[in-house]
């Protein structure tokens, strides 16, 4: 893993903002509130639609019932299924395949961390043409949606999180904002507000709305042919190896790296940042998730390119990020100062100063 950066110092192409955070989640009165608009949302962003809106309130009366997607529910079931099977092949996996799969995962990884998320829903750094044709390869091998369908619900769990309108809202517990989401249709809040987000940024993205169209083709190459092929073509694994763990077991195992994001760092974990909204640090999450698991601090400054206070510790995306401004193929990181999250740690803090 890449050192922790030094004190003060930042890679080149970094600007280091002074932005105050959004205000409370629950519209605690406090200093924050008097913060002016453009320091909330941080400065030359091309969008802030993934702030949180503390007008929003959820529907009175019954909730609508469930609808169950059984396509879904039956292709997860076997998807998971296969996957326990593929554990059973890994002893008899040639130990090249083995690697593969782990780089494999690490860039489907990389196409949700670094791509859909921190480029696409937030807009934390700039990328340029080659780079974003890379990552939206590596995210059509990731298989979570198209960037564009990514990016439009995560800034809608952003914007209302914890209510009706999160499409993964975690105040329903566990299983619906791990998986139980993606097997019942959507909350009529999430789509109605879904539809009112600015996404020209994302329109107006050729890369974004190539892969938009030709998302399924993508997938099945990027998804399911190349990684399982590539061990069986080059260094002769078996092909039901080969298939069974470059594709199904590092299939499911990014799925749920990715939805651990939204579930247990959810519920379990410090809040140092922001004690009054759900996101929590968890250090199991950072790990498994590529650095994402510092989601206290990512909930309070969405706009920071790190996802985290720490830089670079247990940051691989982050230091995917650095490595891209150090090629010249990314720029414009955008990062909170250490005294602003000084100030907000004391001011909506639990106290714990710690990441996990
Ligand atoms: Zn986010
Ligand atoms: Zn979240």
């Amino acid at each position: 893993m890449p050192a922790h950066l030094p004190e003060g110092k930042l890679p080149s192409g970094f600007s280091t903002t002074t932005a105050f955070a959004r205000t409370t989640q629950n519209g605690e009165a406090g200093t924050a509130k008097a913060a002016p608009m453009q320091e909330a949302e941080g400065p030359e962003r091309e969008m802030t639609d993934d702030l949180f809106d503390e007008s929003y309130r959820e529907k009175e009366g019954p909730k609508p019932a469930k609808i169950y997607v059984w396509r879904n529910i039956i292709l997860m079931s076997l998807l998971h299924l296969s996957a326990v099977y593929a554990v059973f092949t890994i002893p008899s996996a040639k130990v090249l395949t083995l690697l593969w799969v782990l780089l494999c995962f690490t860039l489907s990884g990389l196409g949700i961390t670094a791509g859909a998320h921190r480029l696409w829903s937030h807009r934390s750094y700039k990328a340029s043409l080659p780079l974003r044709i890379f990552l939206a390869i590596i995210n059509s091998m990731a298989f979570q949606n198209d960037i564009y369908e990514w990016a439009r619900d995560h800034r809608v769990h952003h914007k209302f999180s914890e209510t009706d309108a999160d499409p993964h809202n975690a105040s329903r517990g566990f299983f619906f904002s791990h998986i139980g989401w993606l097997l019942v249709r959507k909350h009529p809040d999430v789509i109605e507000k879904g539809q009112l987000l600015d996404l020209s940024d994302l329109k107006a993205d050729k890369v974004v709305m190539f892969q938009r169209r030709h998302y399924k083709a993508s997938v099945v190459i990027m998804c399911f042919l190349v990684p399982p092929l590539v061990p069986w073509y080059f260094w002769g694994e078996s092909y039901f190896n080969s298939f069974l763990l470059a594709a199904i077991l590092r299939y499911t195992l990014i799925l749920n790296a990715t939805w651990l994001v939204n579930s247990a760092a959810h519920m379990y974990g410090y809040r140092p940042y922001d004690k009054t909204i759900n996101p929590r640090e968890n250090p199991f999450v950072v790990f498994g998730a590529l650095g994402e698991g510092f989601h206290n601090f990512h909930h309070t400054f969405p706009f920071d390119y790190s996802a985290s206070e720490f830089g670079l510790r247990w940051n691989f995306t982050t230091g995917f990020i650095n490595l891209m401004c150090y090629l010249g193929l990314a720029s414009d990181c955008k990062k909170v100062s250490k005294e602003v999250v000084l100030a907000r740690r004391i001011r909506t803090g639990d106290g714990s100063h710690k990441t996990g």
